[in-house]
């Protein structure tokens, strides 16, 4: 999942999370220091630059990015692993990273969260409160730069601000939807049904 800072990714994964089981979360890294209330381990795994470059430099990420003077990165051995284990794995890189990942997993799926007015995208920054303000012209400025990749997505899912339960249900949707493709089955599935 992607979309621009502000369009509310964080409550749509959290809301995700709680409903299904079979879904594990990628917890990325970053350089960025952490907001009140942001637990390590749980939003990210905050460390320092030297620490991310060494990972970086082992193979670690499976895509990393700068992203306003930060760094940002998805770890690869958690997801390997939890595929492996028969878990779908959600994340909410920023627009790059969602296009990386789709081109070493083909069979990945793309959705581009945006809210219902664009002016929302500043009031949200800036009730946060996280942010200094020329953080948020730069947040804002990368946010429709990032607006232009939107053909690249699978889905479009708009998150109004009146119904966020609805952003869930669409969510949920989607997953449970490409969850049914013919070509996530085993094949021995769907043998099984050609020889019926
Ligand atoms: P924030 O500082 O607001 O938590 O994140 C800044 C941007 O980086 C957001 O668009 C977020 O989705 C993105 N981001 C978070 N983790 C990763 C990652 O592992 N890789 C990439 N490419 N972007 C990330």
């Amino acid at each position: 999942m992607s979309g621009p800072s502000g369009a509310g990714k964080d409550t749509l994964v959290d809301g995700l999370r709680v409903r299904h089981e079979r879904l594990k979360y990628s917890v990325s890294a970053t350089t960025r220091p952490p907001r009140p209330g942001e637990r390590e381990g749980i939003e990210y795994f905050f460390v320092t630059r030297e620490a991310f470059e060494q990972k970086l430099a082992e193979g670690g990420f499976l895509e990393h990015r700068l992203y306003n003077d930060n760094l940002y990165g998805t770890p690869r051995s958690f997801i390997n692993q939890a595929l492996l284990d028969g878990y779908d794995v959600i994340m909410k890189p920023e627009v790059n990273g969602a296009i990386a990942i789709k081109e070493r997993f083909p069979e990945a799926v793309l959705i581009f969260i945006v809210p219902d007015r664009f002016s929302l995208l500043q009031t949200r920054l800036e009730a946060r409160r996280t942010e200094s303000n020329d953080v948020i012209a730069q947040r804002l400025a990368i946010a429709h730069e990032e607006l232009r990749y939107v053909r690249l997505f699978d889905y479009l899912l708009v998150n109004e601000e009146a119904h966020p339960e609805v952003a869930v249900e669409d969510l949920e949707a989607i997953v449970r939807a490409e969850r049914m493709r013919i070509h996530r089955y085993p094949d021995t599935r769907i043998k099984e049904i050609e020889e019926n």
